[in-house]
């Protein structure tokens, strides 16, 4: 699958797209992760990507010039959905993910900054309205990397069998509920025991006490 990031800050990116999972999914091109600079597409002599908002009141809106021809040059690339990060959009669930990683070959993701993206650009060009959760953000770059960490790592090949995403908090394997506690070596930490049942070899018996604490 295909993520192309639209930013004003692509270093951002950097450090933990190139590290652990993403970065092997990316040698074993199961994914490939590109940023691109929207700053790069402003035609303002000054190299601005945002103005004052009409109507007045406090903070900055990104121009629409810059975003449009970014978007426009991104979507010549990717066929995918153009997914604005956004606290206003709908709020991103497991089976949102699920759906994201069966459903599509691409994702572009628009992250914002300031008070959000003049509303034309949403209007015009924007798929879906994507929010990772009902806070407010400085921008919309942990949001997309959110996004594309847990759309990854359901893509085939990405986890190891050790990292296996089967039985996980909100997996439909687990009916949706969060998952059971995990315990490993010691046995004996500073007096605090791993409960017996887990010991014990007895499967049944275990799957039994797993079920019981899914919540
Ligand atoms: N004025 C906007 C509002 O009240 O809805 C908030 C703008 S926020 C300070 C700047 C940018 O951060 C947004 O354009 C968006 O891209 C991103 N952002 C902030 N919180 C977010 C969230 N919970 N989910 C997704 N994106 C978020």
């Amino acid at each position: 699958m295909r993520f192309d990031i639209l930013t004003i800050f692509p270093n951002i990116f950097d450090s933990y797209i190139n590290t652990s999972i993403l970065k092997r999914a990316q040698e074993k091109k199961i994914i490939k992760i590109v940023t691109h600079d929207i700053r790069k597409f402003t035609k303002d002599k000054h190299n601005k990507v945002d103005d004052l908002p009409f109507g007045g009141g406090a903070g900055m809106v990104m121009t629409p010039q810059p975003l449009y021809d970014c978007i426009k040059h991104v979507k010549k690339l990717n066929k995918g959905p153009v997914i604005y990060l956004s606290p206003r959009g709908k709020t991103l669930s497991q089976s949102k993910v699920e759906q994201y990683s069966k459903k599509h070959k691409g994702m572009i993701l628009l992250c914002g900054h300031y008070e959000g993206i003049d509303q034309r650009i949403i209007d015009s060009l924007v798929d879906e309205e994507l929010s990772i959760g009902k806070y407010v953000l400085t921008g919309g770059e942990l949001p997309a990397i959110t996004v594309v960490d847990a759309v990854a790592r359901l893509l085939p090949g990405v986890l190891g069998r050790a990292e296996s995403h089967e039985e996980e908090s909100f997996s439909k394997s687990l009916n949706r509920k969060k998952e059971y506690p995990h315990y490993t070596r010691p046995a004996d930490f500073l007096g605090m025991k791993v409960p017996d049942v887990l010991m014990s070899g007895h499967h049944k018996e275990i799957a039994k006490w797993r079920k019981s604490k899914l919540s």
